[in-house]
This record gives structure tokens, sequence and C-alpha cells, in this order.
């Protein structure tokens, strides 16, 4: 009978470069061909990571006396706590094989990470013995051998193809083990495999977000019959026998077991999020947890939600038109202060229209997944906010990374791609870093290349430009980007997004973008504390200059205390890196009377913690130089490693 090889390699061009999306390998009767070939075409085609543009499907025939056929390694899973435990579970089955140097061979896997495929190291001399190490080896022509059951369209099973891959690999020549931990920073559960073992699965062998990963053969023998084994890797067809469909876990008795140990993680990554309560309005002076403290964490850089006319708006709207606002704006919920704000926020903006969204993030989410549609390239800033990623996931259009504020990249990138349509976003002042972006040069490119442009400025209307009207006072632009959001949460003392652009813009958002039309209206309140907080920026401009003066006055006085920060916003970075220090810094000054949130992954990158300052138009130069002083204490009194 003749037997089939099947394989299947699907990438995707990215930025000039072959980025891999899927493959696949099955060894099959001829009847199967068909069905099995498109399974894997749609596989390729309808893949999670993107849409391949280039699918190798690759069929050759072969016949049962070519193939080898092994049982499936037996599976055991070791449930950990923690990576280092992982990895010092992983130590203990090599020295159990007798295999020397674990620990440095562990080491390794800092090189596997850029490897398409495994390193094959001799357990001895840690040798690398590929043909070519950047390539690294490709263990391929294997299969689990068919159940009656199976179908053609069963979707990718990880964990199965793991087994026979691992069972594949331990079966060659002289392999005395193989280790897996996977390049996926949010999937930390690895492999030991060996004939002894079995396939013993750790529930954690790295920290969340950590992106390496990779696989390593460990090779005994001698050098000569290296060519075998690796013949063997690459060449011989290999039907698996028995491989279990999942980990042979009983199901959960549990179902709430999967949840549980996510937040087990997270504590043990030091990422676990709780919620501090304050008991008084954002203001410079507040009170949380009984205790008094100068925040210096919150986006309310004018200090206007506390101020008693914008509050007075609030009560009076309510008192005219309720507390809910009934419906969505399409239907019910479309109040004189909806129509008011958004002629307002328009004006302010040099706009000819602006539409109300009920956050920012909706604005975001909302805008991108209206304007991203088929066909159309999303290029977006690498730390933009976490809305507008929400926003391009949600739309249809592609989505392409540029390095932060790296114009040579996004030019470079936009060649690459050859958009016919698409559109340039960025956040203007950036929320985790303060730093503005380079509008100039997006407007430009934008030009160039034919695409519209959107800022995202939650943090910069009110907070840059000479009268806090926003990026493009500040670079003093004669024109707007198409779309400028903003939010009316942080220096509008309210919630609220918005979105100012051309009456097209505004007709098309209000007639697709979701977040707008499905959802209820902005109530009454919010609407009139903007509006307030809109007419208290516009004509008291000093608060933007008294906001401006305080970052000045504060990073000066971080500098005189060894602390060098750049702050071109109201937002002030201060770089800790390690999660758990910055946890306690944070802690520490808490302790000392002072609110400043740290920042971790993964608002922001892994070991890039930050203590993120904000500062207020209210804050008093010695509340700000007092701070300064006790946060360079706090840091100097938890040490680097606990
Ligand atoms: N964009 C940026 C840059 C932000 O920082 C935020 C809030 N953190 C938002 C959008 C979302 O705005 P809102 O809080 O109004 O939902």
């Amino acid at each position: 009978m003749t037997l089939y090889s099947m394989k299947m390699r699907a990438s995707r061009e990215e930025n000039g470069l072959s980025q891999h999306i899927s493959g696949a390998e099955k060894i099959l009767s001829e009847a199967e061909l068909g069905d099995n070939a498109a399974a894997l075409l749609s596989r390729a085609l309808h893949h999670a990571k993107g849409r391949a543009d280039f699918i190798n499907l690759k069929i050759e025939a072969t016949t049962p006396e070519e193939i080898a056929y092994i049982e499936a390694l037996p599976v055991a899973t070791v449930d950990v706590a923690n990576a280092a435990e992982g990895q010092q579970t992983i130590l203990k089955y090599l020295s159990q094989l007798g295999i020397p140097n674990g620990a440095a061979i562990m080491r390794q896997f800092s090189h596997t990470y850029e490897m398409r495929g495994a390193m094959l190291l001799d357990v001895d001399t840690l040798e690398r013995l590929e043909p070519d190490p950047a390539r690294g080896l490709r263990a391929t022509y294997m299969d689990a051998e068919h159940t009656p059951a199976r179908q053609a369209g069963d979707c990718k099973n990880h964990f199965q193809e793991a087994i026979v891959l691992a069972s594949k690999v331990v079966s060659a020549p002289h392999i005395v083990a193989e280790i897996c931990m996977s390049d996926d920073p949010d999937y930390v559960t690895g492999y030991v495999a060996a004939p002894s073992i079995g396939y013993v699965r750790i529930t954690r062998l790295k920290a969340m977000g950590c992106p390496d990963g990779g696989r390593i053969f460990l090779y005994c023998g001698p050098r000569k019959e290296v060519p075998a084994c690796i013949e063997y890797l690459e060449k011989q067809k290999v039907l698996v026998r028995h491989v279990p469909v999942n980990p042979g876990k009983a199901p959960l008795t549990d179902s709430w077991q999967p949840l549980k140990d996510d937040l087990t993680m997270r504590r043990s990554a030091q990422l676990y999020r709780t919620i501090k309560t304050l008991q008084t309005p954002q203001r410079a002076q507040v009170k949380s947890d009984g205790q008094d403290l100068l925040m210096l964490a919150s986006n309310s850089y004018l200090g206007l939600s506390d101020e008693p006319r914008v509050k007075a708006a609030a009560i009076e709207a309510v008192a005219r038109y309720g507390a809910g606002s009934g419906g969505s704006r399409l239907t019910t919920g479309t109040l004189p202060l909806h129509n008011a704000l958004e002629a307002e926020l328009a004006s302010f903006k040099n706009a000819n229209a602006a539409l109300l969204f009920n956050t920012g993030y909706m604005a975001n989410v909302g805008i991108l997944s209206a304007l991203g549609t088929p066909g159309s390239i999303i290029f977006s800033d690498e730390l933009n906010h976490a809305s507008i990623i929400d926003g391009c996931r949600l739309s249809h259009a592609r989505t392409i990374v540029y390095r932060h504020n790296d114009m040579a990249d996004l030019e470079a990138k936009i060649q690459a791609a050859a958009p016919t349509h698409g559109l340039i976003v960025s956040d203007a002042v950036f929320s985790m870093d303060g730093d503005i972006a380079d509008l100039p040069g997006i407007l430009q490119l934008a030009k160039k290349y034919h695409l519209l442009s959107m800022v995202d400025e939650a943090h910069a209307t009110g907070v840059i430009g000479a009268t806090g009207h926003g990026i493009v006072e500040h670079f003093g632009l004669p024109k707007n980007p198409d779309v400028l959001m903003g939010t009316m949460s942080k220096a509008l003392a309210s919630e609220g997004g918005f979105v100012c652009g051309s009456q097209l813009l505004i007709d098309y958002l209000r007639n697709t973008a979701r977040s707008f039309i499905f959802s209820t209206s902005l109530a009454p309140a919010p609407l009139a504390a903007a509006q307030a907080a809109l007419t208290i920026l516009r004509t008291e401009p000093q608060r933007v200059q008294r906001l401006q003066e305080n970052t000045r006055t504060f990073c000066a006085a971080l500098a005189e205390n060894g602390i060098q920060t750049k702050a071109s916003s109201a937002i002030v970075p201060i770089i800790i890196g390690d999660e758990g220090r910055a946890m306690r810094i944070a802690q520490k000054l808490y302790d000392c009377g002072i609110f400043l949130t740290a920042i971790r992954y993964p608002t922001v990158a892994q070991d890039s913690a930050r203590l993120r300052a904000a500062i207020m138009a209210t804050h008093t130069t010695a509340e700000l130089q007092d701070a300064a002083g006790t946060i360079a204490a706090a840091i100097q009194s938890v040490p680097i490693k606990k």
C-alpha cells in the first residue's frame, strides 16, 4: 500500500521578513489526502497569527516498509510553583539520567531563541553538532498512527504533536534526552523527555512574559555517528503508536482551577494586581485606607476633578436631566449636553466635528475597528496604549508595529508593506514614558504614502502646548492629523472619550463604530463636568503653565537627588527594572505618605517596571521637592535583589 507524507509550512512576509504562521505534517493513505490537504490549507489561511501569503504543501509517496513504528512516550506532569522550581526539576531529571552539566545545558536556551530548529548538543563537551547552527535541526516526517476516529478537520492538537516529536527525537540513535520550552512569552509549560523517564511536562519552566524558548536535543555518542543521528531526525519516516490526546489528566473536578493557577502564577511573578481605594477626591492631598498621602499618580493633571465649578455643573446637570441617559446615542440617549460638548471639543481642537464615546478606551476600540477595513494596514507605534492595540486587534486590518517613535523604521515598514490604504496611529504623549510622538514626521509619511494619521491625545489635552491644546499646538503645526482622539478622564477631570476630525470622519464613525452605537450614552453628570472643565482650560491657560512648571520643578528636584528623568509632559517615569523591587519601593513610599504607582509587565516590557509619577497643576513646589527627596531615599533603601 502506498502511503504519503504530507507537510505544510505557511508563512507571511512581514516587514520584509518571512514570518512563520503554521506548520504541520502527516503520514496518510491516499483516501485521506484530499480532506487533509484542505484542512491544512484552511489552517494556513485562517490562522490567528494572520493569513499566510506563502503556503508550501509537499506530498511525497512512501511505503509502509520505509516507516519506523514506535510507541509514544508515557506522559507525566510535574506541577511546580515557579520557574526556578521548574528548572530545578529539569536538573534533577538530567542528573537522574546521568547527564552532567545540567545547569550549563539550560543556559543554552538563551541561544535557541532566534533559531527555527533545535540545537543538537554534545552532553559531555556542550559542543553544538548541528551542521548549520543558525537554522538548527528540524525533526520531521512523523505523525501519530491514525485511529479510525481521527478526522481530517481535527484542529491542531499541540499536545499530541509534541508527544509525536519527542517520541521520535528520543528514539534517534544516541539521543539521550530532549528539553523543550515554548517561545510563546505566556506559555510557560515545557518538558523533558527521555526513553527511561518518558515525556515529563513541567508546568512552569520560565517566568510569564519571558520570550526565551527552543529545543535542545542531547547527544551522547561517537562523533562519527552524528550524521546517522541527523539523518534519522530529518529523514526517517516515523509513525508513533498510542499517542494520548491530552495530558492524561482526569477532567477537572474544579472548573475554576485554571483561573486559580493563573492567579498563583501572577502572584509568584509579582504581577498580581490589587486595588487601592481613595476616600477623598482626586487632589494633591488624598486619604487612602485612612492614611494621608501626597497623590503623585493621578491623571487629573489640572486638578479640576475637585474644582467647585466643575462639581457644581455636574450637580446642576443631574438636577435638570437626571442620573442616567437611558439609551444609546442613536436611540433615546442624546441630550443637548452631548451635542454642546461635541461642538465645544471640535472648536477647541480646531476640527469640523467631534463624536463622544463613553471612555477613551471605547473611543480607540471603536475608531480603529471601524477604520481598519479589510485590506487596509494600520501602522502602530510599539508603545501605543492598550486601547489602540485592542482596536487594531478588533479591526479587519493588518497591523504592523513600528519601533517606538522611529520614523525611519516606520517608513521602511510602509515601503515593505506597500499598502493601498491604511492609517498611522500613535499616542500623542506616551502613557507610560511621557514622551511625545514625532507628529511632524508621522504627518509627512502619512502624506507621502497616502495614509490617514491618528493620534491619541489622552495625556496631551490640557497638558502640552502653551495653552494646553495638545500636540498640534506643541509642534505649532498648521494642520491637524486626520483623526484626533482624546479622553475627558484626565485633564478634563471627568470621564468619556472623544474623536475630532472632518465631518466625513464623524459621519462614518457614527454609522460604523460599534462601541459608539451599541452602548448607552454618557450620563448628564460627566458631560456637564467635562464641559465645565473645558471652559476652565480655555479661559485659564495659566493652569497649564503651572502644570508645566511643576513638572520642571519635580524633575529638577529628582536630579538634585541623583535621579535622572526625561519629562516632556506631566508623566515622569522613574525606571526601576525589576517588578518585585518596583512594588517594594511603591509600598515603601505609600508607607511614607506618597501615592505613586508601580507599573509592571504587561503594561510595560518585562524588567522595565517603573514608578510612574503624574504631576498636577495643584501640587505645591514644596510638595514636589519633598517628594523627590523621599522617592530617592526609598529607592536607595530597597536593595536591588531581595
Ligand atoms: N489612551 C491612552 C493613551 C490612555 O492612557 C488611556 C487611559 N489610561 C486611554 C486611552 C483610555 O482612556 P479612558 O481612561 O478614558 O478609557
